[in-house]
């Protein structure tokens, strides 16, 4: 085992592992990447088909990103926003706000007015104030906590409380957990959390109302069915207004839920339920940390973020894994002028804020974010996108003819195949076979990473990856369910004009070198 391996099984601890199982096998050491490739310790290359979990926007080892890392290096690696500002995050705030406000704040007299509705949102963003923290979970904890007081403070609710979907996640610190609904993750610390209820998340693939027998498509396309995931919503809403108690606000990652399994939400769905929820008086939390910057795609319409695609500017947008590109900490929570009104006062009044992160407004992480904007507005990266969101799904399309292939639905830049005994049943193979897992495993001996989600395979590739690279991705993910799940592999060759970019001859070890760039 290479001695940077035994270091790791010594005296590291990964997050959502399985130790025992860790343990059993030698993990692969990353020390360094381009673009969409990876390359381990033993010279292996391999294609990040999962971008890095779900943060690498542009690629590894970008040189603006980069640059703009080593110039903010070159004069300060951290401030403390406590009781000072710093120019990156300055501009880093004013950045975000005009990106968040469809056609929005700075650009005001681009091209990104997608509608007259935009132009006017801007002359007046919706979210003009941004509170700076670490990651994800954090980004939701602040809109959490805010949320809580300023249902307070307008008398809507003493005792505030919030709806977010089935299924959801929205990080692993308390108030983040709570706000979750996976029993596998979040079960064993009930009680730990506050009471958040639950309301059904539209499904279409194992839909109860989905009157449609399966077929070889996604399921939103060919789904039967009345909307009753959007009365569920409705029904949730006003039996909690009878209560006297109406909810403070709603949780939801707009257009697809992450971690639930790569869940799409069918057109129209966020739209309704956010009138609704809005008509109630809640306020909208949308968590954008995986969908946010483009992930979703619709990169022609100029917006970066997945609630716009529904046009709901919601009270509180949560945005962390892609901000910085994906290459430091970063996480920021945007809200309302009456969000941040309501914590104005005299200063024995105490009605502050009081909560911080010591590496808030982080100089780097804000010239990271900085030049990831600027890259997410070039005209090639709007080239890239395009193209990525064609390849996956001319891709995807070959993989129907695997039998336990049920469901391939597709947001935008992002993927999920969910895997199943037999496509006519849509019985699902049960946690402990492993069936995602075991997928991957083989994915990552044919050069290509992933992590699925129980028995999700996400694809999920940087917005770099070239559609020779897909091709690869998809034809490595055939080849590993027809080893896993049915009798042996298929041989579908490499695609013509690809270059071999991973499985080289192992060098050896001695020539290894620490400096990851080398
Ligand atoms: C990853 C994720 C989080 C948590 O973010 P961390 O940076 O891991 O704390 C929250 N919400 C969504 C939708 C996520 O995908």
């Amino acid at each position: 085992m290479h001695p940077l391996a035994q270091l790791d099984h010594r005296f590291l601890w990964h997050p959502f592992t399985q130790m025992r199982d860790w343990l059993k096998r030698e993990p692969i050491v990353i020390v360094s990447g381009r673009g969409t490739v990876l390359r381990d310790v033993k010279g292996r290359e391999y294609l990040d088909a999962n971008a890095s979990i779900w943060t690498n926007l542009h690629g590894h080892n970008h040189p603006k990103i980069n640059a703009a890392i080593r110039r903010q290096l070159g004069k300060i690696a951290h401030a403390s926003a406590l009781g000072l500002a710093n120019e990156p995050a300055s501009r880093l705030a004013a950045e975000l706000v005009a990106a968040v406000n469809p056609g929005g704040g700075r650009r005001a007299d681009s091209k990104h007015f997608a509608t007259e509705s935009d132009r006017a949102a801007n002359s007046c963003p919706r979210l003009p104030k941004v509170f700076f923290s670490d990651d994800g979970s954090t980004a939701l904890e602040v809109a959490l906590k805010l949320a809580h007081e300023f249902a307070r403070r307008t008398g809507r609710s003493w005792r505030p409380k919030f709806l977010s979907l089935q299924g959801a996640y929205h990080g692993d610190t308390v108030g983040a957990v709570s706000l979750g609904h996976i029993d596998l993750f979040h079960k064993a610390y009930a009680g730990l959390r506050f009471k958040c209820d639950a309301v059904m998340a539209p499904y279409c693939y194992r839909c109860p109302f989905n009157r449609a027998r399966p077929e070889r498509a996604d399921a939103r396309e060919y789904r039967r069915c009345h909307w009753e995931c959007v009365d569920q919503v409705e029904r949730k809403f006003a039996a909690q207004k009878k209560r006297g108690q109406p909810y403070a606000g709603f949780v939801f990652e707009p257009l697809v839920q992450g971690a639930a399994g790569l869940v799409p939400q069918p057109d129209g769905w966020l739209r309704r339920v956010a009138a609704i929820a809005r008509g109630q008086g809640a306020l909208l939390i949308a968590d954008e940390v995986m969908t946010g910057f483009g992930r979703t795609g619709a990169a022609d319409s100029g917006r970066l973020f997945a609630c716009h695609q529904e046009g709901v500017q919601p009270d509180f947008l949560c945005v962390a894994k892609g901000l910085t590109g994906g290459y430091l900490p970063m996480a920021a929570t945007l809200t309302t002028q009456a969000v941040f009104d309501a914590f104005l006062g005299e200063y024995d009044e105490f009605k502050t804020f009081f909560h911080g992160h010591s590496f808030t407004a982080n100089p780097l992480g804000a010239a990271a974010a900085l030049a990831n904007l600027a890259l997410l507005d070039s005209p090639s990266s709007l080239r890239a996108r395009r193209q990525l969101e064609i390849s996956l799904r001319q891709e995807l399309a070959g993989l129907w003819s695997l039998p336990n292939v049920g469901d391939a639905r597709q947001v935008g830049l992002v993927a999920g195949i969910e895997l199943v005994k037999d496509w006519r049943t849509r019985a699902p193979f049960e946690l402990r076979e492993r069936a995602g897992l075991r997928v991957c495993e083989a994915m990552a001996r044919r050069g290509v990473l992933t992590r699925p989600i129980g028995n999700v395979v996400v694809l999920m590739p940087p917005y770099c990856t070239t559609p020779a690279q897909v091709r690869r991705m998809v034809s490595v993910l055939r080849e590993a369910i027809a080893e896993v799940h049915g009798g042996g592999p298929v041989r579908t060759g490499r695609p013509r004009g690809e270059r071999r970019t991973f499985l080289k001859p192992e060098p050896s070890v001695r020539g290894y070198r620490a400096r990851p760039d080398a």
